[in-house]
């Protein structure tokens, strides 16, 4: 089964079908503002080369720090940027002049030094004496060896049609430091370093904008991948815009290489195609269940509308769920329904039966040993219905997810296969049955009950599938704190196909013949494993051969475990 809905509960698939329908619309839309959002960033009028990565940003970026301190001069160079989670001003490598180790140092608020300064007022800043003036940082002025400055801050400046800016924001600040061939900075290096930074800083902001979108975009496509449902997105126009691996894998596609092409050239299951036809001519959402050809998988498909901002269709999500397990339950539940009529009504129709005829002999035409055979029939037939509405009460707890009650006692388990196998022996005189649990076998802590009826379904069920008679045996292992009983048959044997399968509810063999012969619920070694693991032990299939036999293993624990108790 996938992960995510259990195939037996259609109202969580219908929450999980709610859930992806938000998710793709959400996904849809958001992917349609950052499309805008990188069209604008990538022909914003500022950005003097399209940086789209983190390297390309650091070329460009050393590039115009080189381009500085060659015109204005200077020995070190560095740009600050204001981080708002940290609400710090940190350093943006590249840098020239300064290590790395001290560039790291720099961590600045807005309220400190020159640095802070500048970038709370947008004024920028020059001195010629550091160690002197009382706006800088003493002890970053002596970590960097700065004799003297300029601070110039880093403006977005946002512009309108007619080049008139319109709205500015502060990014960060841009230092010189030490003019070389031990000069003064004058005001003209002031204006020449404020034009480089307005460079810097479009540059910065549309990288980052650009990285961030992009990063996004890809984050929300992987998203879009990992949904498992099969999610289809066609346009207004009957293009397809988005196609999930899972949908793909559906169809039987490759996986690539949609976007943009028209629905009828990619999409050539009928079914699927009429389903977002009528979606998006008549504008109505759709649902059907798809059988997909050559695959025996059943699908759910629903498709919803959404609409643009003017209200209009502009795209036909479609939603495929794989609803094959939640069909197989409901048809095994269906048959277990009319298997369980029918194994109540058996054993009521003959205790009935013999019943009238006894009721019925008023004139004594049968003799004592008569009667006597008649009131054993009824009373293994009484059994065995008492045996399956114990099963049903199990299994109904078992479902309800309440613990089992368990009865705690000593349990001498060659005792217990002596009860379980006479009374198995009762119904059949073409199987020897052997008990080969030796006597004086270790005693375990167990509810005897629950033990006796996991040996009765096992040593039933290896009566059941060996129509040719045989023998059948319980074994025992010590296997130290658990034990380990074996029932070993030598009938039908189970192939090899549903071997992984039996252990499940309503699970029957249905493919061979001798086994469909044989009426069962398919409740039985479901409830064998549920007792066991009560116990803190568990069931299994050791080994099986068709024709040959099978061996069905429980353990135990031979000291009740916590959850037993
Ligand atoms: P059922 O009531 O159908 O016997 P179980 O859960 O006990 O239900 O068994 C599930 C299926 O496993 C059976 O329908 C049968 O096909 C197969 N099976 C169980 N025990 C044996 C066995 N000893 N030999 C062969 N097949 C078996």
């Amino acid at each position: 089964m996938r992960d995510g809905v259990s195939p037996e509960d259609p109202t969580q698939l219908r929450k999980e079908l709610e859930r992806y329908r938000l998710v793709v619309t959400e996904l849809q839309g958001r992917i349609q503002a950052l499309e805008g959002d990188l069209q604008t960033a990538t022909t914003m009028a500022e950005m003097p080369q399209v940086v789209v990565t983190q390297p390309e940003l650091r070329q460009t970026l050393s590039r115009l720090i080189n381009k500085v301190a060659m015109i204005v001069q200077s020995e070190k160079v560095l740009t600050l940027l204001y981080q708002a989670e940290a609400g710090k001003l940190s350093v943006l490598p590249p840098t020239l002049g300064v290590g790395e180790e001290q560039a790291a140092e720099l961590q600045i608020t807005p309220d400190q030094g020159v640095t802070g300064l500048v970038y709370r007022t947008g004024e920028s800043a020059i001195f010629n004496n550091a160690v002197e003036d009382p706006r800088t940082l003493k002890t970053k002025i002596a970590l960097l060896g700065v004799r003297n400055g300029i601070c110039v801050p880093l403006k977005i400046k946002q512009r309108d049609e007619t080049e008139r800016i319109v709205q500015e924001r502060i990014i960060g600040v841009m230092h010189v430091f030490n003019k070389r061939y031990e000069q003064e900075f004058n005001d003209d290096d002031v204006r020449l370093l404020e034009m480089l930074a307005e460079q810097a800083a479009a540059v910065v902001s549309n990288a980052q904008l650009y990285i961030q979108l992009t990063e996004e975009k890809e984050r929300l496509e992987e998203t879009f991948e990992s949904i498992h449902a099969g999610v289809i997105v066609v346009s207004n126009q009957g293009t397809i815009r988005l196609i999930n691996s899972a949908a793909c894998q559906m169809l039987g596609l490759p996986a690539d290489g949609y976007d943009g092409r028209s629905l009828d050239e990619v999409i050539h299951l009928e079914s699927v195609r009429s389903l977002l036809d009528e979606s998006l001519h008549e504008g109505v959402e759709a649902s059907r269940e798809l059988d997909i050809p050559g695959t025996e998988r059943i699908y759910k498909a629903e498709t919803s509308l959404m609409a643009g901002d003017n209200g209009q269709l502009q795209n036909v999500v479609a939603i495929f769920n794989d609803i094959t397990e939640i069909r197989q339950v409901e048809r095994m539940k269906t048959a277990f329904v009319s298997t369980v009529s029918h194994e109540l009504r058996t054993p009521l129709t003959s205790i009935k039966g013999f019943v009238a005829t006894l009721l019925d002999d008023t004139e004594d035409a049968y003799d004592a040993e008569m009667r006597h055979e008649f009131y054993e029939i009824i009373n293994q037939e009484c059994d065995r219905l008492t045996r399956l509405i114990s099963d049903l009460l199990n299994i109904s707890r078992i479902e309800s997810g309440r613990a089992l009650d368990m009865q705690l006692s000593t349990v001498d388990l060659h005792g217990v296969a002596n009860r379980v196998l006479t009374t198995q022996q009762q119904y059949t005189d073409r199987h020897q049955l052997v008990n080969a649990v030796p006597e004086g076998f270790p005693s375990i802590i167990a509810d005897a009950d629950k033990v006796v009826q996991i040996l009765d379904n096992l040593v039933g069920n290896a009566v059941k599938y060996s129509p040719n008679g045989g023998v059948v045996t319980i074994a025992a292992e010590d296997d130290g704190e658990m034990v380990r009983l074996d029932v070993t048959d030598e009938g039908l044997g189970i192939p090899e196909r549903h071997q992984d399968q039996v252990f499940q509810r309503f699970h029957m063999v249905d493919d061979d013949v001798n086994h469909k012969a044989v009426k069962g619920t398919g409740i039985g070694l479901y409830l064998v494993k549920h007792l066991a693991q009560a116990h803190g032990g568990d069931a299994w299939l050791a080994r099986s051969e068709v024709d040959k036999g099978s061996t069905f293993s429980v353990s135990l624990p031979k000291e009740a475990t916590e959850a037993a108790r």
